[in-house]
């Protein structure tokens, strides 16, 4: 079994706590990714179960084995880095058979390994090469291919995809996904972008100063972030915030956001229990560009709210075009079609999906439970 257990672990480097009272339990076999802004403490995370930094206070486990005094090298993990760390002066091949050959492995097992890592990887054809004959994306392979000849337990990958083009980074994301199903191991990955989590993690880990704000399913954190800062974090282009009153009249909940007055539709509001206790008080009201339309066939019409925005500019991304507009000091994004007819500077209808909306409290920026 190669769970991963974080008990109330902090680190901290002088005054700096890096990471603050994480809990998380990880699955045997699962992938799971930590992500958040710079310096919020994924890596240190990441190192701490590597047994490359040492554990302030609590506990990590790698299955049931408390490893906090376990050596790295004994903890049966593997460990892709940003940089590759490839030597040199190595083909290939070596680099991928060193730490077995340190570990003393026979060389018949080595060659089975490395060549079936190869396989797997597709770098077959590449073995006798250095790395300065390679390309960024085949380096990336090799540096995981070393990770695979260990046939650790849990892998743990440290923005392995930061130094590629974009395009290669989408191509190995579904790579990496793919191998992560083949091998059946566990996969802790580190990564500042959000998409990367999105589309990779069977569960997302959202940081930010040291605290985990969120662990989820992807779309239940897309769904259903906790507070403002997983909200606007997660989603691209990010989540609208509008600042205004909670208010309720003849039954049916609005916010006040002048010279907006943005209805809460009845189902939507029995999500929120407390609602009834913001009333006349200042929310945070959130809205997904996705959920934003110029085009009026919203699906559900009771659901619907239609203003009319200044469009500020039209920013054409070829499946879609974004609209930034505004409503009195109210700014906000629109994920429209591509043939919209909004035109910079002109005033635009715009259609608010308010089944989806967020509502936030203005005091806490957590979501309204
Ligand atoms: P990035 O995406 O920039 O790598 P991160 O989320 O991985 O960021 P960490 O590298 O874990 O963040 O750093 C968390 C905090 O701990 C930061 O404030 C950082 O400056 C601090 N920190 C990390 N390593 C050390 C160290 N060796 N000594 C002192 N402070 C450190």
């Amino acid at each position: 079994m190669a769970s991963v257990t974080l008990e109330n672990v902090t680190k901290r480097f002088g005054n700096v706590v890096a990471v603050n009272r994480a809990n998380l339990e990880i699955q045997d076999k699962e992938f799971v990714v930590l992500v958040g802004p710079s310096g919020c403490g994924k890596s240190t995370t990441l190192r701490m179960v590597a047994g490359l930094e040492e554990i302030s206070e609590g506990n990590i486990y790698i299955g049931e084995t408390l490893v906090n005094d376990v050596p790295p090298k004994d903890r049966d993990i593997a460990m892709v880095f940003q940089n590759y760390a490839l030597y040199p002066h190595m083909n290939v091949y070596d680099n991928m058979a060193f730490g077995l050959k340190l570990r003393k492995f026979p060389r018949a097992e080595i060659d089975r390994r490395v060549k079936e890592a190869a396989r797997m990887l597709g770098i077959e054809n590449l073995l006798s090469r250095k790395p300065k004959e390679l390309s960024g994306g085949q380096r990336q392979r090799v540096a995981v291919g070393r990770a695979i000849v260990r046939e650790p337990k849990v892998f743990l990958m440290d923005e392995p995809l930061s130094n590629l083009d974009a395009k290669l980074r989408v191509q190995m994301r579904a790579e990496l996904s793919k191998l992560h199903r083949r091998l059946e191991a566990t996969v802790i990955y580190v990564t500042h972008d959000q998409t990367e989590a999105m589309t990779m993690g069977d569960r997302i880990v959202v940081m930010k100063d040291g605290f985990i704000q969120q662990v989820g399913a992807p779309l239940e954190v897309y769904e259903k972030p906790v507070n403002v800062f997983v909200a606007g974090f997660i989603g691209s282009p990010a989540m609208n915030f509008m600042e205004g009153v909670l208010r309720r009249d003849d039954g049916q909940y609005y916010v006040d956001a002048q010279p907006m007055r943005l209805p809460i539709p009845a189902k939507k509001a029995t999500e929120y229990r407390r609602i009834g206790e913001y009333i006349d008080k200042p929310v945070i009201f959130g809205i997904r560009p996705e959920d934003i339309d110029d085009t009026e066939l919203m699906a559900n019409p009771d659901e619907s709210m239609t203003v009319v925005a200044n469009i500020d500019v039209v920013e054409p991304m070829g499946s879609e075009s974004y609209l930034y507009a505004t409503v009195g000091p109210h700014s906000f994004v629109a994920r429209v079609d591509p043939h919209t007819s909004a035109r910079d500077g002109e005033p635009h209808r715009l259609t608010l999906n308010m089944g989806r909306v967020h509502l936030f409290d203005k005091e806490t920026e957590r979501r309204i439970d």
